[in-house]
């Protein structure tokens, strides 16, 4: 009989009295009983029942907040009790829809595929905990004379999960990173908040982590939740310290305080499994011979000018690097590296307290007398409820907008992006000279204010217009407007600022500019004269129909920082499709945000993991199917 799935089961949040994400509570089993039409809900056993998914429904269509729940059933587990369960279990099956035959192993990720047939091969382990299955690190002995040394630039989700695979599997890895490791990172991302030192290697986009380690840490990903890819994923953050509800939240959060010991914890497994941590070390170059990369040339990227130049031998090079990495998208345009320009989107970044949000969200939270007590716990952090968040989205054509400059022969669309509740703007700008902003949030979610991106997409009409050629086109113009970013704000990471208000009415925003989460500093700008006019009315445009879904949205208190345009990769880096190497130059291994092929924490650790699996294949490192 196996596996059932139980969805849209509804318990209302005061009913629902479940100690974490996992907990079977009786109010979730008595909704278990209604769908089964069992008499006794207390006679269901709860360890037959798993939660796999659980969100918050608040919407005003809703009477009270719900959450929602997806629950696994294992029948067998309801079969061997003393109960006549057969009989509602038989009646189950005409009711798809709400019920769901699940096709077991439902956690059957490629980490631990790999771990089953390191088994085979070296003698690691697998166990079931609790119902999931996960995978206890194997040592590595993989019986072969020499091991294939490999490379991976960059620490971030892409390179640390493409050296795991390729350590699990017997590489000799080495991990090079320009940017320092966590410990030295704070201090210096510190330094950078506190005293206004930007470290140009050592930063919110550079250092162990990646990009994503002083961030919002939010693991929803476009690239299917219940893939075994993001499963494994997600299994292998729990073991390195994330709490387990990232496995069934609907939106599951990290922030930045779980991201740095869990960063620890990878690192120390990665180097029991012998990988080697070179950080503040830059790649430069690499070394091509006949047409082959045979290894990467290096310099201490803690000395200026560089120094210490090194050229080190490899097998093969996995470049993870990310988006912001501008000098070595130019080292491989000098090597004739195939790059595409691609589609992006740049805006700005609004921010509002964080109360509007909530209020705007769910009026009854802060209305009634009986959520009034709750929504200080939320607003703190700590209520069962998640502080609110937003998701806006708008199509703009031709036709919504006046003029003949207007949204482009396509139209273009707008929408919120990276939407951080409870967080902090933040500078990601790795040069002085240019200006750029990014959210980040704490676990707690706890600060006064809600910001997120509000971001227009531009291609290559856009870079035509402006005069930009060739593939590099998409950085010219992230760089431009970084740049105008810059001398708006008058220097010193001071960051332009208009009231949403403001900007709709096209006025400079004077004495009224509100507070602002940015450590920095604010200045106020018309940032009309930011964006090409079309950019600009599409974002005046989206704004006023985001006020029809969000009413408040608009509003003196919401402010509109300049500029966010390092929302995804402004190029692609061509691979082949099975084999991930890149179409133009062989032992070279594109992987990640910055090679195109992901745009957020998850999808570039599924896209690590998927290339350290291809790799190991082309080395002949893995024996199974893959
Ligand atoms: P990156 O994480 O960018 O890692 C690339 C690494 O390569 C860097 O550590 C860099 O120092 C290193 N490197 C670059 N060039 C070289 C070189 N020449 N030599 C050696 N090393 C080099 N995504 C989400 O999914 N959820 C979020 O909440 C979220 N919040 C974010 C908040 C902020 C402030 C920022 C900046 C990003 C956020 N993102 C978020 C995006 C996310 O961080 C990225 O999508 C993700 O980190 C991309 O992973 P990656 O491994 O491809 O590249």
């Amino acid at each position: 009989v196996g596996f059932w799935r139980l969805s849209k089961l509804g318990v209302s949040v005061y009913n629902d009295p479940g100690k974490d994400f996992l907990d079977i509570s009786d109010a979730l089993l008595q909704e278990i009983a209604k769908v089964l039409k069992f008499p006794v809900a207390s006679m269901l056993p709860p360890e037959a029942f798993t939660v796999i998914r659980k969100s918050l429904d608040a919407r005003k269509s809703q009477k009270e907040p719900k959450f929602m729940y997806t629950v696994e059933i294992d029948v067998d587990k309801l079969l061997s009790l003393e109960l006549r369960t057969w009989d509602f279990i038989s009646r189950l099956e005409p009711r798809i829809g709400l019920i769901e035959h699940v096709l077991h192993e439902r956690v059957s990720g490629d980490l631990i595929g790999m771990a089953q047939d390191l088994k085979k091969i070296n003698g690691a382990t697998v166990t079931r905990e609790g119902g999931h299955s996960s995978y206890e690190g194997s040592t590595n002995s993989y019986p072969t004379t020499k091991k294939p040394k490999i490379a991976v630039v960059g620490s971030g989700p892409a390179g640390l999960f493409s050296a795991l695979v390729l350590a699990e599997l017997g590489a000799d890895v080495t991990i090079i990173e320009r940017g320092e490791g966590v410990e030295q990172r704070g201090r210096d991302i510190g330094a950078l908040v506190v005293r206004r030192i930007l470290q140009p290697e050592s930063n919110f986009c550079f250092g162990e982590g990646g990009a994503g380690t002083w961030s919002d840490g939010k693991l929803v990903t476009r690239i299917g939740r219940n893939s075994g890819s993001v499963l494994a994923v997600m299994e292998t953050l729990v073991r390195f310290g994330a709490p387990k509800s990232i496995l069934v939240d609907g939106k599951p959060h990290l922030g930045t305080d779980r991201l740095i010991p869990l960063l620890q914890n990878f690192r120390r497994h990665l180097q029991e499994l012998g990988v080697t941590f070179r950080f503040g070390t830059r790649v430069d170059d690499l070394l091509i011979e006949d047409a082959f990369v045979v290894g990467v040339k290096v310099s201490s990227s803690r000395e200026i000018p560089r120094s210490n130049s090194q050229k080190l031998r490899y097998d093969a090079v996995v470049l993870a690097v990310g988006h912001s990495a501008r000098d070595v998208y130019q080292m491989l345009l000098s090597h004739n590296v195939d790059l595409v320009r691609k589609d992006f989107a740049v805006g700005f970044r609004i921010e509002h307290p964080q109360e509007l949000i909530n209020s705007i969200q769910d009026p009854n939270r802060f209305t009634s007398v009986q959520y009034s007590g709750m929504a200080d716990e939320v607003r703190r952090g700590r209520g069962k409820l998640p502080v609110a968040d937003y998701k806006v989205v708008e199509y703009v054509s031709k036709d919504d907008v006046d003029g003949p400059s207007t949204s482009g022969p396509t139209g273009r669309s707008c929408y919120s992006f990276c939407m951080c509740p409870g967080g902090q703007v933040v500078l990601t700008s790795t040069n002085p000279a240019e200006l750029c902003i990014n959210g980040m949030s704490f676990s707690r979610r706890a600060s006064k204010w809600a910001n997120a991106a509000l971001v227009v997409n531009v291609s290559s009409n856009d870079f035509d217009a402006l005069n930009l050629h060739g593939p590099l086109a998409g950085v010219e113009l992230q760089r431009e407007f970084e740049r105008r970013a810059a001398i708006m704000g008058g220097g010193n990471f001071v960051v332009p600022v208009q009231t949403v208000t403001d900007f709709l009415e096209n006025k400079l925003s004077k004495a009224n500019v509100p507070p602002s989460s940015y450590r920095l500093g604010v200045k106020a700008a018309n940032l009309h004269d930011f964006f090409p006019v079309h950019i600009t009315e599409a974002l005046q445009y989206s704004i006023s129909m985001f006020e029809k879904e969000l009413p408040g949205f608009i509003s003196n208190n919401a402010l509109l920082h300049g500029v966010e345009t390092r929302t995804s990769s402004p190029l692609q880096i061509p691979r082949s499709g099975d084999t991930y190497e890149s179409t133009s130059l062989k032992g070279l291994y594109p992987v990640g945000e910055g090679a195109g092929y992901a745009g957020g924490i998850v999808s570039a650790a599924v896209d690590g993991m998927h290339a350290g699996f291809a790799l190991a294949k082309n080395l002949g490192l893995h024996r199974g199917d893959m």
